[in-house]
């Protein structure tokens, strides 16, 4: 995994010179870099000594780009020209977010390929916002390293699906930086962790950020980190609780409809009270509306606790079935590591604590523990550390497919399989002398691909015209240690190749994974049925096929009485085909196949004439 030590001309210590590199949190709300210097993880301030960058970027008037805190007070006021959390938008498209209950304050562009933010300054990707906070980590990381860096691991959710890798991945080119690696967040949450106390056995990452909360599990040995599952909710986090104590400042202040100015004031005035409220028993809200009206409202935290108790306990669904997918019980747990900022609140604490009958492990920064980790993983990986490598498995969060005939989705790797992984599958063609197959990869647990979302499709072509069935295509799936996806397919017989770099027209959004992945659990019966309605469709419409064939063929051989109950029994199986279940299918499949019967007798005795014509004896 080391990257080949390059003696520089000159410099005869070479292969002892250390090479920078850091790691990059590159967060919803906040962003960190953070670097090995003299042997330990540090992450790097600014000039003003602050390490976090809340992820905010505004375009201001004067073609001038500001990133961090000035933006992020510059949003009151100029909401429309300064983004923030572009992390939920990168990777996605206007669609996505039609899905999507939070509300955004920009105007978006028309693009269907990719969101467009209208700024002052143009029309601004989330792909060029990621890049100008990338850009400000980068110019601090090599003014306080003192030298130009070889290059960086950025963190990313361990549910970010194949676009917003590849997003995050463009983001990082856009800012000149080198990756070295995209690293699940929780993973290296359990680098920081695992490396500093020397940890081993099962570990639980529980992350709650700005936005977003992150579940994994992960088997810790030594210099070995595999995630056996990962879960969460990607519409759940800090923001929640902001949100949650703002609506109760409206209602005890009997305010309702306010501008978009006073509600950025309030959300940033009860952010504050809420972080207070970690430390203090109680805090104020005071503010001074445009309209003159005066807000002071003390709110102590047991109020705060007993109004957002109920987040708290939503955290613990994706906890369970985190463990239940990765086969564990409370019990086997070893530790359960503390990642985020909102999991500094008190009542997280109690409750995962409670939960998992253990303290959880907090004696790292949850704001710094996933740049930290980072940073270890970019200092192994720049070659920093020749004898002190770790391997590092990561699982894929949905499982990748292909649709097969009737619509329905066959599962190559399943979801949580190890990463790096390559499995290959083997399909056939459907008609006789087919020559072309389209390959269309999808993802998600349900039986049928319209219940899946598309990520690419890709036609392999030159295919030998065979009998239906004979040719033999072997498609191989091929998802890398960032999570990037690629798939070849090839004929077996003839060695007919196709291959793409699987880059979707649209993003998955997490509450669609999210979604999905209860759809699988709870539509299971539901699929069940769906795939024997599918696969009996199947099996209708090749006989159709085949007799229609046959009747072009030899439909002279029939008496007409003959022919109208064939064509009868294809139009009764036509019709089940639209709306019939199954077993009606199956049903009227059979009474076509005992009406033809006769028909394929007599065009057996035709072909055996045909073929015994102008031979002679001798010759059969
Ligand atoms: P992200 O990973 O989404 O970028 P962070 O891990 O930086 O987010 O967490 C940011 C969240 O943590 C915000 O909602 C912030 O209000 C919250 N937070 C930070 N410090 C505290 C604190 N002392 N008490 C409660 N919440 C806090
Ligand atoms: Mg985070």
């Amino acid at each position: 995994m080391a990257l080949l030590q390059i003696a520089e001309p000159g410099m005869s210590a070479a292969p002892h010179q250390h090479r920078l590199a850091v790691g990059i949190d590159l967060g919803t709300t906040n962003s960190l870099v953070a670097a090995v210097r003299s042997g330990s993880a540090v992450c790097l301030p600014d000039e003003g000594g602050r390490v976090t960058l809340p992820s905010v970027v505004r375009y201001g008037s004067d073609g001038e780009i500001q990133v961090g805190a000035q933006a992020l007070s510059a949003q009151k006021t100029d909401p429309a020209n300064t983004v923030s959390s572009a992390k939920r938008l990168i990777g996605r498209t206007l669609a996505d977010l039609q899905q999507e209950h939070h509300y955004l304050p920009y105007r978006f562009g028309q693009n269907e390929r990719v969101i467009e933010l209208n700024t002052r300054q143009g029309a601004k990707t989330p792909i060029e916002v990621s890049a100008e906070i990338l850009k400000t980590l980068k110019t601090r990381a090599e003014a306080s390293l003192g030298g130009d860096l070889v290059g960086a691991v950025i963190t990313v959710p361990a549910y970010f699906d194949d676009a917003q890798r590849q997003a995050t991945k463009d983001a990082a080119r856009l800012a000149g930086l080198n990756v070295l690696r995209l690293l699940n967040e929780p993973t290296a949450a359990a680098i920081a962790y695992g490396l500093d106390n020397a940890s081993e056995g099962t570990f639980v990452v529980y992350d709650l950020g700005g936005g977003t909360f992150d579940v994994s599990v992960l088997q810790l040995s030594k210099g070995l980190f595999e995630v056996k599952a990962t879960g969460g909710n990607s519409a759940l986090g800090g923001d929640d609780f902001d949100h949650r104590l703002f609506c109760h400042l409206l209602e005890e202040n009997s305010l309702s409809q306010l501008g978009e100015q006073d509600s950025q004031l309030l959300l940033s005035l009860t952010r504050a009270a809420k972080e207070t409220l970690t430390t203090e028993t109680e805090a104020a809200v005071s503010a001074t509306l445009s309209d003159g009206r005066t807000i002071h409202t003390v709110i102590t935290r047991q109020a705060f606790h007993n109004l957002t108790q109920h987040l708290v306990l939503k955290t613990m669904e994706p906890v369970k079935q985190a463990l239940k997918d990765a086969g564990i019980g409370k019990a086997d747990v070893s530790g359960v590591i503390m990642v985020g900022g909102s999991t500094r609140m008190l009542h997280v604490q109690q409750a995962v604590g409670t939960f998992f009958g253990q303290t959880p492990l907090n004696n790292l920064n949850p704001d710094e523990v996933v740049a930290l980790g980072a940073a270890m993983q970019a200092d192994v990986l720049a070659g920093n550390k020749p004898d002190g490598e770790w391997l590092l498995l990561d699982v894929t969060p949905l499982s990748l497919g292909l649709e097969t005939y009737g619509g329905l989705a066959e599962k190559v790797i399943p979801r949580n399989s190890t990463l790096p992984t390559a499995r290959a599958q083997e399909f056939t063609t459907f008609k006789d002398g087919q020559t072309a197959m389209t390959i269309h990869v999808v993802q998600g647990e349900r039986e049928l691909v319209s219940d899946c979302r598309s990520l690419a499709k890709f036609t392999l072509r030159g295919i030998p015209p065979m009998a239906a069935g004979a040719a033999r295509i072997r498609v191989t799936f091929q998802v890398d240690a960032d999570g990037l996806l690629s798939v070849s397919a090839q004929e077996q017989s003839t060695g007919v190749q196709a291959q793409i770099e699987v880059k979707p027209s649209y993003g998955l959004d997490d509450d669609t994974i999210t979604q999905m992945l209860k759809d699988g659990m709870s539509n299971a019966a539901e699929d069940m049925a769906a795939r024997a309605r599918a696969e009996a469709a199947v099996e209708a419409e090749s006989l159709i096929e085949a007799v229609s064939a046959a009747l072009t063929l030899d439909g002279d051989l029939l008496e007409a009485d003959e022919l109208a109950a064939i064509e009868a029994d294809i139009a009764a199986l036509q019709s089940r085909l639209k709306n019939g279940a199954a077993e009606d299918i199956r049903a009227a499949v059979a009474k076509l196949g005992r009406s033809t019967d006769n028909f394929a007798a007599k065009r057996m005795n035709r072909n055996i004439q045909r073929a015994l014509q102008g031979q002679s004896v001798d010759d059969i």
